[in-house]
């Protein structure tokens, strides 16, 4: 078996247990690993501390499998991680409620480059690395004899594949899957999600326990939705009373989703006004027409894709911020997020601190959000910790 032998510099980082070894932490590599293949972990003194896959052209060169270094990387050491995700996901999740959540995180795991999400009776993964892609189709026959899926869907149309030699891919991988829209329960309310062509693996399963929250805030409000993607937070405020929701989103496609889901839900879509445009714009549009809300979501793609974007990407923020406080009515309430994961909490903070002094309002944190516990963040790579959202009360 191949094999790598880490710098004394690393010895610090191994006892994190961190799963990434960087190209700058290997001394040597002996034998000629294949892309994705598995190679045995040595120290800078050869002490044997585990197994990780090779990526010989990522910066990322090794993620780790295991650091114990009796543990051979075999169909058991999948099955047992797989059925540790789902032992955690069966004591969070109600699914008497919720039959869209995410199964296995990747890192935060233990199987590092992987993602797999349950929408009803079908799953859909996504292979971020060689590491896992090499043991594809082991994977998918656990999968296949844990869930017993109707159909099992790969969404790896992610450009990071290419720092891993891997080109995007997309299709079926087994069983079968509907030519249209699966329709999922979360909380008790009905969607309609796109696993094909939607965001992601088709939902944004991250901001279930937000959206729930949000609901308790809708009750008579006059609601505004900014990234509205498929009507995620508009369906919680209106199943909940909301007054009205406007809904703002680039893509037509999401908004005409919303309206389906809304209607699904025995909702009327006479109390939402959609409209397809920039969010950006059409805030500067609503201060200079001096409209006001009670209620304001902004939940926008990443910003900041990497560490050089986040100067930009903090402007951004900073921006949509400012107006959306300034059209909230007194005692109104703002959910604002980010996903970056390049922007810490406290750097969000700040950012919004600073839209606050800007508008001359009185704003106050009421709560600290984050991605959903299906989403859990193994205390060993706090890289997993990407969404972040402050609830924030507007005088
Ligand atoms: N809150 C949603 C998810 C939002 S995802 C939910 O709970 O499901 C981000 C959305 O922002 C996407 O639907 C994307 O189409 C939209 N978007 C991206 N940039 C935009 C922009 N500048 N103006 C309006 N919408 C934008």
């Amino acid at each position: 078996m191949s094999s790598v032998k880490l710098k004394k510099s690393a010895d610090s980082f191994i006892k994190r247990k961190h799963p990434w070894i960087f190209s700058g932490a290997i001394e040597k590599v002996d034998g000629n690993p294949a892309n994705g293949e598995t190679v045995q972990i040595f120290t800078s003194n050869k002490t044997p501390i585990g197994f990780g896959s090779f990526s010989p052209s990522s910066q990322i060169r090794v993620r780790v499998w295991s650091f114990n270094p009796e543990e051979i990387i075999v169909d058991e050491f999948f099955r047992k991680k797989i059925l540790l995700a789902h032992s955690l996901r069966e004591k969070i999740i109600d699914t008497s409620k919720t039959n869209a959540y995410r199964i296995i995180n990747a890192e935060s795991d233990g199987l590092p480059g992987l993602v797999v999400d349950r929408y009803s009776n079908y799953l859909v993964c996504q292979f971020f690395t060689s590491g896992v892609e090499a043991y594809k189709e082991i994977i998918i026959e656990i999968l296949n004899d844990i869930f017993k899926p109707t159909g099992i869907y790969e969404r790896s149309d992610v450009e990071v594949r290419i720092k891993e030699d891997l080109q995007p891919n997309q299709g079926l991988l087994k069983g079968t899957i509907p030519g249209d829209l699966i329709e999922v329960r979360e909380n008790g309310l009905k969607f309609l999600v796109d696993i094909k062509s939607g965001h992601k693996t088709g939902f944004y399963l991250d901001q279930r326990d937000n959206r729930e929250l949000f609901s308790e805030f809708s009750k008579g409000k006059n609601v505004l939705n900014c990234f509205s993607y498929s009507g995620g937070f508009s369906i919680y405020a209106l199943a909940s009373g909301a007054h009205k929701v406007t809904q703002i989103d680039s893509s037509l496609s999401a908004l005409e989703l919303a309206n389906r889901n809304i209607e699904l839900n025995g909702l009327s879509i006479s109390l939402a006004e959609n409209i397809n445009d920039d969010v950006f714009k059409v805030l500067r549009k609503f201060r200079d027409e001096r409209k006001s809300f009670d209620l304001i979501v902004l939940d926008p793609p990443k910003f900041a894709e990497s560490a050089s974007q986040v100067e930009n990407a903090a402007k951004g923020y900073k921006d949509i911020n400012l107006l959306a406080i300034k059209l909230l009515n007194p005692g109104g309430t703002l959910f604002t997020f980010s996903c970056s994961g390049h922007i810490s909490l406290e750097l969000f903070q700040k950012i919004v601190a600073g839209a606050a002094l800007d508008s001359g309002r009185e704003v106050k944190i009421i709560k600290q959000l984050t991605q959903s516990s299906d989403h859990p963040v193994a205390l060993n790579f706090p890289e997993g910790l990407y969404l972040k959202g402050l609830i924030c009360s507007v005088n």
